[in-house]
């Protein structure tokens, strides 16, 4: 554990001194017969209540499956919502600074970009590891002047590699940052490793991000978690909208969550098609590389990235270039899809010359 993390110390000034809007829902959460506080039609639609601020239900089911306290969750609109929370609880605009890997996911340089947060990318290995030295200096010196960062974006497994990263190099990070360090784990559940989670009580600076869009088959209900200490989950929870997890959202979390072993099914069907997908996929002539994953996509490095998307896109299956992203020339990012769409894939790119 870093020992001169403070987290008190890491939040913004403003952050600190402000109070949190009370909702009605926060000034009464007993159950009563007759509702007259929060200007609600009363006509029942099944949706006239406004949702639980605090997803009581949803965070003690979460917190069962996760095995960690329902205190240690934050729930928002997606984990786009934790990680532009993230910047505007502890990052002061114009001054903080923020450290991501690259290549990695957008979002981090998009919410750091809106909050006014400058940030270093550093390049991963060639093997898409972390180059802890480069990491730590980033976050200390950016033209040779001292700095002050506040958050490090890690993913793991990593988007768009695939791979997850050393677990000692993220451990070095945790020992010796003093600002937090944030764990993107949306792809997790493919991977076979218990990730970061088990980890949290042992550091104080840890944030761990998961979802429920990739591997839980619910993208568009937008449930996004992350995972802090206690201390941390109070600073996000001051700062978020209200009502930021409709009711909807918490009513299909809590159903989808209840049918766990028929997601582990199709997670098992999933990574037998990742397999069968990367074998068809290394010997066509134009395919260089297929990375190892353990994510439900494949990076494949090709001699002609452009090509072979056009081509796909011209027969209907549509890919991802991510050829331009320093550190994948020449790549493409391919989803697994069902067992018919990946045949249709392989049969199209067959035919490629
Ligand atoms: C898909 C993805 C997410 C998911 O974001 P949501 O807002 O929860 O849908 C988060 N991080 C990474 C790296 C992803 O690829």
């Amino acid at each position: 554990m870093s020992t001169n993390f403070n987290l008190n110390n890491l939040i913004r000034a403003n952050v600190r001194k402000m109070k949190p809007y009370s909702s009605a829902r926060d000034e009464f959460s007993g159950t009563a017969q007759v509702y007259l506080d929060a200007n609600e039609n009363p006509f029942d639609t099944g949706l006239n209540r406004y949702p639980d601020p605090h997803q009581k239900e949803l965070k003690k089911v979460i917190a069962k499956l996760k095995k960690v306290k329902p205190e240690n969750i934050f729930l928002g609109n997606g984990s786009d919502e934790p990680i532009d929370l993230l910047f505007r609880a502890f990052c002061e605009p114009g001054a903080d600074h923020a450290v991501f890997i690259a290549p990695s996911y957008g979002m981090y340089e998009v919410a750091a970009n809106i909050n006014n947060v400058t940030y270093t990318q550093v390049p991963l290995t060639s093997e898409f590891q972390l180059d802890t030295d480069a990491i730590l200096l980033a976050a200390k010196r950016k033209n040779g002047a001292l700095i002050s960062t506040k958050l490090i974006f890690l993913c793991s497994p990593n988007n768009p590699s695939g791979n997850l990263l050393d677990k000692a190099s993220v451990k070095h990070l945790l020992d010796s940052f003093d600002g937090l360090v944030v764990i993107d784990e949306a792809y997790i559940d493919f991977a076979e490793d218990k990730g970061w989670l088990p980890e949290l009580a042992e550091y104080p600076n840890l944030v761990v991000l998961q979802t429920l869009s990739k591997a839980w088959g619910l993208a568009s209900i937008r449930l996004g978690m992350a995972f802090g200490s206690a201390e941390l989950v109070a600073v996000l929870d001051k700062i978020k909208p209200p009502y930021n997890i409709n009711e909807l959202t918490q009513q299909a979390a809590m159903k989808a969550l209840q049918h766990a072993d028929k997601v582990q099914a199709q997670i098992s069907e999933l990574l037998e098609e990742r397999s069968k997908l990367a074998d068809g996929l290394r010997p066509l002539p134009f395919v260089i590389r297929v990375f190892p994953s353990k994510a439900n996509f494949l990076l494949v490095k090709t001699t002609d990235a452009r090509k072979v998307y056009d081509y796909c896109l011209e027969r209907g299956i549509i890919l991802r270039d991510r050829s331009k992203v320093p550190g994948c020339e020449g790549c493409v990012r391919v989803t697994v899809g069902t067992p018919e769409e990946n045949l249709k894939l392989l049969e199209v790119l067959r035919k490629l010359k």
